[in-house]
């Protein structure tokens, strides 16, 4: 289909100093789990995204030097020439498909903790790391600064020799150049403390030094935070943050803006929304001749058309949109916007990230298997048996297996027991903020609605025997999980006293329940979202809300996400009651009795409505019944069965797309021919020499 003209704007080119983008679409730098010690599979995945159309595809962050090293967390690097066989790798994979290659050289100061290089940490005042870790950084000499400058040049000269386009100084996320622009950081007495002009003379040197080694071919961007979100005394876009852009204005070839730190930056949609970031560094344009690249979760089109015509943003910038679907800007340039697959704002691609495993998305299930596993985010293989396919549930894993399947070209017939396809991401997708979530659902039904081979029966829910008498030879049950409502969990392997009696509800019959009686109690032994958003959705109704949790914070795992440090004072805010680090003991119909983990010390709630939120049961009865019934059969050929998805192992939302998407790809294909590839450590010298 042709492009929407509405959206030609965005497929002009723009000139970064001595290079060209070729359209308005900037995959900025982005974590990925990969870094220096998976160079193929980063190169795999950086390369999906120029095949789908991002004209600029950076790498993530590129430690400069040994003194800046993230270990655990995996980062690129450009200590020495060694680097540059292996990043040269991902260049070349960007720029097989025409887009320009960037990497953003790093340098953490407070922020690095060097465990794996055991190099002490370097700060422009000395003191203790910004990270949980019981250990000092340096205050940087004159001649730290000036080896500094020069690791800087080394590695940008080592980037150019690699084939990067745009070349990065970093001063973003509360980095090294950002902790010298900072008070906070900053309490020098020499010409780089002080006055804001001494504060930002680093920076400036670094954008100068980095010019000089390799801005005849290269673009030299700058990556700055002009605002720090929910930091005391922290840089804001209407003073000293606003004041650096206008100091250093048309120095560097491209202004990266965005809002520090990481939590915020890449804020979840519960709290921000698209184009949140667009207050602070809408004024950046005003300030600047040269190009500006802002990011805010823009997976919409017009509103990417509209920052442009705003005069708010040059070339629309992305992380998680791209995540989320490579192909965004292909999709737009081929009229096909309505097939965009839209990042939901979960961060479990953050989350996964912080656990140190290349990136996974809700979303896109594809996103980390583009090398190992050879996956493409847009291409699946002809189907290659005469499977006729019958999947029972129609939630996330169910419908992205039926989407998967149809596009291979096998017959499916997906039956869903509700009116209301989607299954758990329906019912997150009720509660409050999480409205985005819907997505998941809804860019799963609208694909197969148009696949003529795929049938979706609503209000259809199928037994044993409806599933057998159904003439199908692979038979898929994707029928979820419900929530337990004994207690049983984590904390408590046996059920907890009362929890059988009435007044006990499953999370799920919350939202169908127009009868609660308060007061509520949330035993929380799971802590993700699912306690904090019931509490925040009954204390909304009226209700007097308990979250009790056995975690030492509530909801803890979404520090992960990315969501815990706004997530906390909100429900704080809300007037939940929160009480931490204890277990429930028993329910009586009338009080909940809680004990506190580190001592013997039990208190006892009001409680006329207890909601457990511990652990979850799969629904698996049918599947049992079927393969009964199959043993007893005295058919010659029998249908395969096979579990998906939560009834199998309940777990998050990404790991039900990918287990439906993972047997979607590999029906009718041998899997055990094609092994995960691996990439292997090359001895540069005979063992034992
Ligand atoms: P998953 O995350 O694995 O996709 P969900 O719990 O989100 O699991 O979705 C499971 C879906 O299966 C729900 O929409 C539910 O209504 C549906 N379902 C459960 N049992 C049956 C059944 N016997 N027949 C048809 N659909 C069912
Ligand atoms: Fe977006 Fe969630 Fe995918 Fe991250 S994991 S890109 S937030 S959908």
């Amino acid at each position: 289909m042709p492009i929407n003209p509405r959206y030609s704007k965005l497929f002009e080119p723009l000139a970064i100093g001595p290079v060209t983008a070729p359209n308005r679409f900037y995959q900025v730098p982005h974590c990925t789990g990969m870094g220096y010690s998976l160079p193929e599979t980063l190169a795999a995945m950086r390369s999906v995204k120029a095949e789908g159309g991002w004209g600029v595809v950076c790498t993530e962050y590129a430690s400069i030097h040994p003194s800046s090293d993230d270990t655990p967390f995996p980062s690129c690097t450009w200590w020495d020439d060694g680097d540059v066989s292996t990043m040269s790798v991902v260049a070349d994979a960007i720029h097989e498909h025409g887009a320009l290659a960037g990497t953003q050289l790093w340098h953490g100061g407070l922020y690095a903790a060097n465990k794996g290089t055991r190099e002490l940490p370097f700060a422009p005042t000395g003191g203790p790391i910004a990270y949980l870790n019981p250990l000092h950084a340096i205050e940087m000499s004159k001649s730290d600064i000036k080896d500094l400058r020069r690791w800087q040049i080394d590695a940008a000269k080592r980037a150019k020799t690699a084939g990067f386009d745009i070349i990065y100084v970093y001063a973003g996320h509360a980095y090294l150049p950002f902790q010298f622009i900072t008070p906070r950081f900053n309490q020098r007495r020499d010409e780089y403390g002080g006055s804001l002009e001494n504060r930002v003379r680093l920076f400036r040197e670094m954008i100068e030094d980095t010019k000089d080694a390799v801005g005849d071919r290269c673009a030299v961007a700058v990556r700055f935070a002009v605002h720090e979100f929910q930091v005391d005394g922290g840089l804001s876009s209407d003073a000293e943050g606003r004041e650096v852009v206008e100091m250093l204005a048309d120095l560097p070839d491209l202004w990266d803006v965005n809002i520090s730190d990481y939590r915020s930056d890449s804020g979840s949609s519960r709290f921000f929304a698209e184009g949140s970031q667009e207050q602070y560094t809408e004024f950046v344009k005003s300030v600047t001749n040269k190009p500006v690249v802002g990011v805010g979760r823009y997976t919409s089109p017009d509103t990417m058309v509209s920052a442009i015509e705003r005069g708010v943003l040059d070339l629309i910038g992305a992380a998680r949109p791209s995540i989320a679907d490579p192909f965004l800007p292909n999709k737009i340039a081929n009229g096909q916007e309505d097939d965009i697959r839209e990042c939901i704002g979960c961060n479990i691609c953050r989350a996964t990230f912080k656990a140190c495993t290349p990136i996974r998305c809700t979303q896109n299930p594809t996103m980390g298997e583009e090398f190992r596993r050879g996956w493409h985010p847009e291409q699946v293989p002809q189907k290659s048996s005469d499977h006729t396919v019958l999947i029972v549930g129609a939630g996330p894993a169910g419908l992205e297996c039926a989407a998967t399947l149809g596009a291979r070209g096998y017959t499916v017939t997906l039956a869903e027991a509700t009116n209301e396809p989607g299954g758990h991401i329906g019912m997150a997708a009720k509660l409050p903020g999480l409205a985005t979530w819907s997505r998941v659902r809804d860019y799963r039904i609208s694909k197969i609605l148009q696949m003529p081979d795929v049938t979706l029966y609503k209000n259809s829910p199928m037994t044993a025997d409806d599933v057998l008498e159904f003439d199908s030879n692979a038979i898929l049950i994707a029928t979820g999980s419900r929530w337990r409502n004994d207690g049983v969990g984590r904390s408590n392997r046996s059920p907890i006293d009362g929890c059988f009696g009435p007044g006990v509800l499953r999370p799920e019959e919350v939202l169908s329940n127009s009868e609660i009686q308060g007061p509520v109690v949330i035993f929380d032994d799971e802590h993700y979202y699912m306690a904090g958003a019931l509490a925040e959705l009954l204390i909304g109704q009226g209700h007097s809300v308990t979250l009790c949790t056995t975690a030492p914070e509530p909801c803890v795992w979404t520090q992960w996400t990315d969501e815990h440090h706004l997530l906390i004072p909100h429900l704080y805010d809300l007037g939940i009651n929160i009480i931490v680090s204890h277990n429930l003991v028993s329910f009586n119909g009338s009080s909940a009795e809680l004990k506190f983990l580190y001592s013997s010390e039990t208190i006892s709630i009001d409680c006329n409505t207890l909601i457990p939120v511990t652990a979850r049961k799969p629904n698996d009865s049918i599947y049992f019944e079927l393969l009964n019934k199959l043993e007893c059969s005295d058919e010659t050929t029998t249908p395969t069965i096979t579990r998906i998805g939560d009834c199998l192992a309940p777990g998050l939302t990404a790991d039900a797309v990918y287990s439906g998407h993972k047997f979607a790809r590999e029906l009718g294909i041998d899997s055990t021919m094609r092994p995960l590839k691996r990439e292997r450590i090359i001895m540069a010298s005979p063992a034992f020499d």
